[in-house]
């Protein structure tokens, strides 16, 4: 089998989005690049992670052509490959329809930086892109300039992108946000919340991946 550690990466990340109740049934995607071959291994459309075995998860190259699997990608497969065309440092795409975090997509706000773990891992708000439908050319463009330079991106009315330099990280990201959204959530019910400011946010993430830890952070 092509890239068969790949695609158990990918299988396993999809399989704890639903560990940590940010997806259920058959929500939600996870998605990975091959760094060497460029070649991008992600879940197949409507079906539920827990039967699924590593040759289910669907193996195509950057333009979307299929190089090795036997059901349909995910229905957005042409979305994910555009994030990968944009940004080749991001190797890694997780979607998850997380409650707390699509709030703000269902309300079309920016989620603020509002925790240093939020910070360290984004460094910016997470924007909200407007809604689209996925047959529709706005469906494709919309998220990726809602992106930029950003590490996560909420689709209107939908869900939850995030992005990492493997599958760990974007997992964690994915994590992070939602707990994030859940306590500005609680934070509002209390009162006014503090959120960073540009250059706090931006300070907590520099420092986090570049002079904190073990080793460098990408
Ligand atoms: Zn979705």
């Amino acid at each position: 089998m092509i890239l068969e550690k790949l695609r158990n990466e990918v299988l396993e990340t999809a399989r704890a989005l639903a560990g940590y109740g940010l997806v259920w049934m058959a929500g939600g995607t996870a998605a990975a690049r091959d760094p060497e071959s460029g070649w991008v291994a992600m879940t197949p459309s409507g079906l539920a992670y827990d039967g699924l075995h590593a040759a289910d998860i669907v193996l195509v190259d950057i333009d979307g052509n299929l190089v090795e699997g036997h059901y349909k990608p995910s229905c957005a497969s042409e979305l994910w490959l555009r994030f990968f065309r944009r940004r080749p440092d991001l190797n890694a795409i997780v979607h998850t329809h997380s409650c707390y975090a699509t709030a703000f997509a269902v309300a079309g706000q920016n989620m603020p930086v509002i925790t240093e773990t939020q910070a360290d891992w984004f460094g910016e708000p997470i924007r909200s892109a407007p809604y689209a439908h996925v047959e529709d050319e706005a469906f494709l463009n919309a998220p990726l300039e809602a992106l930029g330079n950003g590490f996560g991106v909420l689709l209107g009315r939908h869900g939850v992108l995030t992005f990492g330099k493997d599958l760990h990280d974007a997992l964690e990201r994915a994590v992070t946000l939602e707990e994030a959204a859940k306590t500005y959530a609680m934070a509002c019910l209390l009162g006014k919340p503090h959120i960073f400011t540009e250059d706090e946010a931006r300070r907590s993430f520099d420092f986090y991946h570049h002079r904190y830890g073990q080793e460098q952070k990408g």
